[in-house]
């Protein structure tokens, strides 16, 4: 956005040019410092399916204009965004104004063994080098590896390290999203251990940070607030999610989930719509909009 763009924006300039700062520039700084700061709201774009990949440069349009600053892709197949160069990817979405700040990618294999960890790491070479075309700040696996036992847990956490690694040195934060799957235990005996906690315990906190999906850990029978106090630090960007549109289940309590992230260091988080079907009578647009309306209201989001 440039800085005509911006006081167009605010209001400050009219069809005439601009008026307002050339005659007063004292009373423009006044009102713009008093309007309210807008709010990094997030989207996981996964959210819209279809009604996005039909035609991306006409969604990614219609997400800058619900209000959202941040979008994080889904999209990134065969070295492309959603079929596009990455770099033509990134003009059309900072046209918009909106930062491409993250990305789910996910190797193509689920099985991690000492004999494929080499390939894998080739695979985020790769993916680390377009991203970093593609300026984002976050690059995350959504899909969960095989773990069936504490071997394949170390190995994971392992080839996790050195994802993280690789994408630390050429800038960007390299991260793990969670379903409810990671909630569940394995292991024998007195050694039954929870997956996540696996995780958490066997990366480098320096290498790698978790989206936790807040819905997620709930359907995982789990507490987002106690894995915050328990790992502060750790939950820099998160997914905020509900069953359908954000706030109309009853089952999150976002209140006290933004509250307590903003304690332990979140730095932003990203919308993600699910499970909108006939019945609901909305686009996943009108969906996704009625998100950010939610979050844009409440007084619990910076
Ligand atoms: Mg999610």
């Amino acid at each position: 956005m440039n800085k005509r763009e911006f006081l167009k924006g605010l209001g400050l300039i009219t069809a005439g040019g601009m008026v307002t700062s050339a005659i007063n520039p004292l009373s423009a700084a006044t009102s713009v410092s008093s309007l309210p700061a807008k709010k990094k709201i997030g989207l996981q774009l996964y959210s819209l399916g279809k009604e996005l990949t039909d035609d991306v440069p006409a969604g990614l349009k219609k997400v800058a204009k619900i209000g959202y600053a941040t979008a994080e892709a889904a999209g990134y197949r065969e070295r492309k965004m959603y079929g596009y160069d990455i770099a033509e990817f990134k003009k059309v979405a900072d046209a918009l104004g909106l930062k491409v700040s993250g990305s789910h990618v996910n190797p193509p294999m689920r099985k991690y063994t000492n004999e494929n960890k080499s390939e894998i790491a080739d695979f985020w070479k790769v993916a680390v080098e377009d991203h970093a075309k593609l300026g984002v700040t976050t690059l995350v696996q959504p899909g969960m590896p095989q773990i069936e036992n504490h071997e394949d847990a170390a190995m994971v956490c392992e080839v996790f390290n050195k994802a993280g690694e690789i994408a630390k040195s050429a800038g960007i934060k390299w991260g793990y999203h969670n379903h409810s799957h990671e909630f569940e235990r394995i292991g024998e005996g007195s050694k039954r251990d929870v997956v996540y906690d696996l995780m958490l315990n066997g990366t480098d906190p320096e290498l790698v940070f978790f989206e936790m999906d807040v819905y997620w850990t709930v359907m995982g029978q789990n507490d987002p607030l106690e894995y915050f106090k328990k790992y502060a630090g750790r939950f820099p960007v998160l997914h905020i999610k509900d069953r359908k549109v954000l706030g109309q289940s009853g089952m999150m309590n976002f209140k006290n989930i933004f509250t307590k992230a903003y304690e332990n260091g979140l730095d932003e988080f990203f919308v993600e719509l699910e499970g909108i079907g006939k019945a609901d009578n909305m686009t996943q647009f009108e969906g996704v909009k009625a998100c950010f309306d939610y979050l844009n209201k409440a007084s619990f989001v910076k």
